[in-house]
């Protein structure tokens, strides 16, 4: 499944079609999540792409009249194309520009993204609104989470995860970030030191910092590049390490289940 660090490099990826001019779009399928817009064709033709920005896994794509929200689902996939590219059988939607025969492509083979269409201000949407901040800004702070954690009884691992306080902090994401902090995922967020907290968010930002620089060099594999099977995955410290060796001190990685995700950690170097 696409995770934050993959959506924004795929929203990285996709500049190239900044200022290009919608000549025709072709949807093969219209029923995504959401069903597209039926009228979506006649809207897009001739609006020039303005800007790209990412808020928490949805892309927005900002054209003259308004914006499409796109989020990838479980298997959505974005690439820029020729009209030489074949076509496979998920692809269902071609964004064909004018310019420099470019295509932008969305396949999906499991249809569980979606393609939406707003005049309106996109993060004003009811699917963003209520987002919580995003890890590597500014806002996602030392103060922020301890003010977020103060009262809470939950365990820590499930409030990194929980979307309305930071969003695109993932199960594996969790786990990796927990190591480098030193804290066990079942602590009670509530007792965590604020010096510890602090450890946190730069391990969290630091965590998704990497991800995303490493997904930069697998960009243009649109084939390979399988959010489960992918780049990220050779560099865990501990997610699914169960049995294995901590890297630091060598005792075996514990596993454990948390509202029904599994946990990996260290029982030496987590506390
Ligand atoms: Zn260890």
């Amino acid at each position: 499944m696409p995770e934050l660090p993959e959506v924004e490099v795929t929203c990285l990826g996709l500049k190239p079609l900044l200022s290009l001019s919608v000549k025709q779009i072709v949807i093969r399928n219209y029923s995504l999540r959401w069903p597209i817009n039926p009228k979506l064709p006649q809207i897009l033709k001739k609006q020039t792409l303005l800007n790209l920005d990412r808020r928490g896994k949805y892309i927005l794509a900002k054209f003259s009249d308004g914006t499409l929200i796109i989020h990838l689902g479980m298997s959505g996939r974005l690439c820029i194309v020729s009209d030489r590219d074949l076509l496979n059988k998920h692809d269902h939607v071609d964004i064909i520009f004018k310019e420099k025969n470019l295509i932008l492509r969305y396949r999906d083979p499991r249809r569980f993204g979606s393609i939406l269409w707003t005049e309106k201000d996109p993060y004003s949407h009811k699917l963003i609104k209520n987002m919580g901040v995003e890890p590597l800004d500014d806002k996602f702070n030392t103060e922020y989470l301890y003010q977020k954690l103060k009262n809470k009884n939950q365990c820590i691992k499930n409030s990194i995860m929980d979307s309305h306080l930071v969003v695109g902090v993932g199960n594996i994401y969790a786990s990796e970030s927990l190591y480098y902090a030193g804290i066990r995922p079942y602590r009670v967020s509530k007792k965590i030191t604020k010096k510890k907290l602090s450890i946190l968010v730069k391990s969290i930002k630091d965590v998704i910092r990497n991800a995303i620089v490493r997904g930069g060099s697998t960009m243009n594999d649109f084939f390979d590049v399988n959010g489960e099977n992918g780049y990220f995955q050779n560099e865990h410290k501990v997610y699914g390490r169960e049995n294995q060796p901590c890297y630091q001190c060598k005792f075996p990685i514990n596993q454990l289940r948390l509202g029904q995700r599994s946990s990996f950690f260290c029982k030496k170097c987590q506390r």
